[in-house]
């Protein structure tokens, strides 16, 4: 296990499609652990493979459930709609407002290659889309519809 480097805006990883994983080898495995381990020490709620500069489609996840590892993620249903608040480990600082589904099933494959479906609503669908989004070179702030400051964030925490 190992804290990899997370690529910041501006590395052009960030912006290319992950290829799916065709065999869930050794390189996987170790890939899925340091991930977690990377979005933990982080303090992060997830962290896509190209977040670590490996195009491939591997994601983790742990809103504070347990983790969530998802290789070849779909999102096979979404429904309703949510304003989510949304920073990324990729920029720091920036935090932005954009539109979600409030639910999303999202078929993958777990490290041991099974299938598996997950059901997300709220937070969960919001982390879903954004680490899905990441294997296919989009960033949050392409999507936000608002951006929001340090103050205003700061302000909007001691409301909540
Ligand atoms: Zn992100």
């Amino acid at each position: 296990m190992a804290i990899r480097n997370i690529r910041k805006e501006g590395d052009e990883i960030l912006r290319k499609r992950a290829r799916e994983v065709t065999e869930i080898n050794d390189n996987i495995l170790i890939l899925l652990d340091d991930m977690a381990d990377t979005m933990y020490e982080a303090n992060g709620a997830g962290l896509a493979a190209p977040q670590v500069g490996v195009l491939r489609r591997v994601v983790v996840i742990d809103i504070g459930e347990g983790l969530v590892e998802l290789i070849n993620p779909v999102i096979k249903e979404q429904s309703g709609k949510q304003i989510t608040l949304e920073g990324c480990l990729s920029i720091p600082g920036v935090w932005g407002e954009v539109e979600r589904p409030a639910k999303v099933v999202v078929e993958a494959l777990n490290r041991h290659g099974e299938n598996i479906t997950i059901e997300g609503e709220g937070f969960m669908a919001q982390a879903l889309c954004h680490e899905i989004d990441h294997l296919d070179g989009i960033l949050f702030t392409d999507k936000a519809i608002r951006f929001i400051d340090e103050e205003e964030l700061e302000m909007m925490e001691q409301e909540s």
